[in-house]
């Protein structure tokens, strides 16, 4: 686990995304890969400080975590990006939930300390095994995440799944 978020970390996060992928090629069942990068977040540390940036990190795991479902693999992949794997699910779908945490994020306020909150927003791309017809995580992930920064360059705070 990720000592900050309580997470999965990177390895612990693949190792249960590849399982997954490769139960639910067996199945047949189409499987879903949302990459979240919170927006500017180097300003945060910058102008708050690095404690402030840790505070802002364990609170978006806490959201992204309550806005998962039991069956979904949730893990902090890099510093401040998430990345989280959808069994059973379509490209629709996952645009939804992806839609519903960037919506938690933007409207939760962050409490850094007695006199400070912030409000965090992040970035989503969305990729599925339906379209790519395929199940492997790193492709998958390749494609989310050139999505992410699709949405990234549109403004930030959404979510884009290619279209
Ligand atoms: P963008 O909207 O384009 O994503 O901008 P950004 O500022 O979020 O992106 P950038 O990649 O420039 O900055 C990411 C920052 O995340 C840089 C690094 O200082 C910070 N960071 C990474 N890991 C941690 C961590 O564990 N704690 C804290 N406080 N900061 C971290
Ligand atoms: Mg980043
Ligand atoms: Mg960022």
């Amino acid at each position: 686990f990720d000592g900050l978020t309580r997470l999965l970390n990177r390895s612990a996060f693949f190792d249960q995304a590849e399982k997954l992928a490769a139960f639910s090629e067996r199945q047949r069942q189409p499987l879903s890969l949302i990459q979240l990068d919170l927006d500017h977040f180097k300003a945060v540390n910058d102008t708050l400080g690095h404690h402030a940036g840790d505070v802002v990190l364990t609170h978006s795991a806490a959201i992204i975590a309550q806005a998962v479902r039991k069956a979904d693999v949730l893990g902090r992949v890099g510093g401040e990006e998430f990345c989280i794997i959808l069994p059973d699910t379509g490209l629709a779908e996952a645009v939804e939930i992806a839609e519903r945490i960037r919506c938690k994020l933007a409207t939760k306020e962050v409490l850094i300390d007695a006199t400070h909150t912030l409000k965090v927003t992040a970035s989503l791309g969305v990729s599925s095994s339906e379209e790519q017809q395929d199940y492997k995580i790193e492709n998958l992930q390749s494609v989310a995440d050139g999505r992410l920064y699709l949405a990234k360059a549109a403004g930030r705070n959404c979510v884009s799944s290619g279209a």
